[in-house]
């Protein structure tokens, strides 16, 4: 199969993790375009092999074994980006805090607290990423998928059921959206941005692979933090996976951990919380492979 991005074989996925962790994909697919990503589930169903959806992998774990099918990344040449009138349209590889950025120093209010998050924006639609009390879901209008079979759609906002760090999307490729933004004054946002930045390099790791929050927050008066915490399980160590004593809902590769040992220890962070809080607590990153 000809691609005008590239296909590479047996590619490493902890090369595309900010855990820094994973196996091999039997194929890793980079599109420089849409028909590429037609191009690649064809490839796919050819082959009889399943098929993943990659943005930035920051929001994933990849087991040790790897995918063993078609990985489709999305990046660059999938990452238009432009301003229609308050309307922002741009392409599901663009990485989030370059849209935050860039919105901002336009003078659009609407994703600016999306600065510290850093997977692309196909990503953060599909998972309805947000912070500091805003997320995609509110700022969502239009989004354009393709099916498995390659057939594209566009969905308005009120088609997709968007949940707390969920779209329910289900198996589709997000390719691009329509975010409504608002205007407002690019210094104040630029001020705002160095705030929450400043608030991000000293309350998490951000400097240490890791996929940022691992589980959901359960909806009580406490986040999934503060119940790790409380449960005695800061510093909490695992082979190369540690409870970040910095913030406890991030599990930080210390260098050598394995995707086994993240699930190691997320399975005992879980029991320990429930056994000792009576708190179930839910996956937010995604476990893939095998
Ligand atoms: C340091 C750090 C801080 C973080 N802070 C936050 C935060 O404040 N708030 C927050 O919500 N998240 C946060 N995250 C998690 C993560 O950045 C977000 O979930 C992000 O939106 C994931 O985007 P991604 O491109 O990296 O997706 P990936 O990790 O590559 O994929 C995540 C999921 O989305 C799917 N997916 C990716 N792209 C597409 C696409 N184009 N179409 C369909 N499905 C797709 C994948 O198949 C997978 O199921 C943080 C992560 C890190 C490492």
């Amino acid at each position: 199969m000809k691609f005008r991005g590239r296909l590479l074989e047996h590619e490493p996925l902890a090369r595309s993790t900010t855990y820094r962790i994973g196996g091999p994909a039997r194929y890793f697919v980079l599109p420089a375009e849409v028909e590429d990503v037609v191009k690649a589930l064809h490839f796919a169903e050819d082959q009889g092999l399943p098929w993943l959806v990659l943005g930035l992998g920051s929001n994933l774990l990849i087991k040790d074994g790897g995918f063993p099918g078609v990985v489709i990344r999305m990046g660059k040449g999938l990452d238009r980006f432009e301003m229609k009138g308050a309307t922002a349209i741009v392409g599901a590889g663009m990485p989030t805090p370059i849209l935050a950025r860039r919105t901002a120093e336009a003078g659009f209010v609407g994703v600016e607290r999306f600065l510290g998050i850093p997977g692309t924006v196909g990503g953060g639609i599909y998972m309805n990423a947000g912070c500091h009390g805003a997320e995609f879901a509110e700022v969502v209008t239009e989004v354009t998928v393709m099916d498995p079979k390659g057939k594209v759609k566009t969905l308005t906002r009120k088609q997709i059921p968007f949940k707390y760090r969920a779209s329910n999307l289900g198996s589709v490729i997000v390719l691009e959206a329509k975010l409504g933004l608002g205007e407002e004054n690019p210094a104040k946002l630029k001020e705002l941005q160095g705030k929450l930045l400043r608030w991000r390099k000293a309350g998490t790791p951000f400097d240490q692979p890791c996929c940022g929050s691992v589980f959901k927050n359960p909806g009580g008066p406490k986040t999934a933090g503060m119940l790790i915490d409380e449960a005695g399980l800061k510093g909490f160590t695992i082979g190369g996976a540690q409870v970040s004593p910095l913030h406890a809902n991030y599990f930080v590769n210390t260098g050598t951990a394995k995707a086994s040992d993240v699930l190691k220890l997320i399975d005992h962070v879980r029991k320990t919380v429930q056994k000792r809080l009576g708190v179930e607590l839910g996956l937010e990153v995604k476990v893939i492979g095998v």
